[in-house]
């Protein structure tokens, strides 16, 4: 069962038919907290208040104003809200307090299921790693979710980037907070079986609320 790794070709299909040029209603209907940004009025305090503002292709104000503009493949195929880092300095800043950090990563996540976000995005790829990761045994194993990463790029890449970093390694494995034995097994949580059907509930609740089927 994987909730962020799935990408619905057949969903995005449907969804582009059905909101067809009413972007911002499909953002209401099928992002979190997505009906807060019409609420938005560019006054442009996010904008500034974002530490990676200036960084951007674009900012929380020109994403939210580009929805409203209809212009859907331009904001879905942006890297731009996978780049937030969560720091809540705009939510807290917000005169009109949308939750932009929640839809931020709201639209992240509706791009990634209609499979518009590009698979060598970093953050997208850090999270589908580490959300399959988690739910295999119902904990992260570290060990292995760092080695894929630093395979990312290819087996010479990976390589050198663990050979980089042996001192670190080495010093973790000593205070006893690696151990190279987890690569084989690792341990997993009490009651996997537990976070499994609480995932599953979780989805389904999600999907009533959003209007999405549960994935499979
Ligand atoms: S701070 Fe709030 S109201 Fe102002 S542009 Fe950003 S989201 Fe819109
Ligand atoms: S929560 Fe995200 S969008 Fe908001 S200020 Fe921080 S990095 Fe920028």
């Amino acid at each position: 069962m994987e909730t962020l790794p799935t990408t619905r070709t057949a969903s995005s299909n449907v969804t582009t038919t059905r909101y067809r040029n009413n972007f911002l209603r499909e953002v209401e209907a099928h992002v979190e907290d997505g009906e807060w940004v019409k609420m938005c009025m560019q006054c442009g305090v996010c904008a500034g208040s974002c530490p990676l503002g200036p960084k951007w292709e674009h900012t929380p104000q020109k994403i939210f104003m580009m929805i409203r503009a209809g212009k859907r493949e331009e904001v879905l195929k942006s890297d731009a809200m996978w780049m937030c880092t969560s720091c809540y300095n705009c939510m807290a800043r917000c005169p009109r307090k949308l939750p932009i950090t929640h839809i931020m990563h709201g639209i992240a996540r509706h791009a990634h299921n209609l499979g518009f976000t590009p698979k060598a995005q970093p953050t997208r790829h850090f999270s589908v790693l580490f959300w399959k990761n988690c739910i295999k045994n119902g904990r992260l194993n570290e060990l292995k979710l760092t080695i894929g990463l630093y395979f990312r790029d290819g087996l010479f890449a990976g390589i050198k980037q663990g050979w980089d970093m042996r001192n670190v390694a080495l010093g973790l494995v000593l205070a006893k907070r690696l151990n190279p034995f987890e690569l084989f097994a690792g341990h997993g949580c009490k009651d996997h079986k537990g976070i499994t059907a609480m995932l599953k509930k979780a989805r389904e609740i999600e999907g009533q609320r959003k209007g999405l089927a549960a994935p499979n």
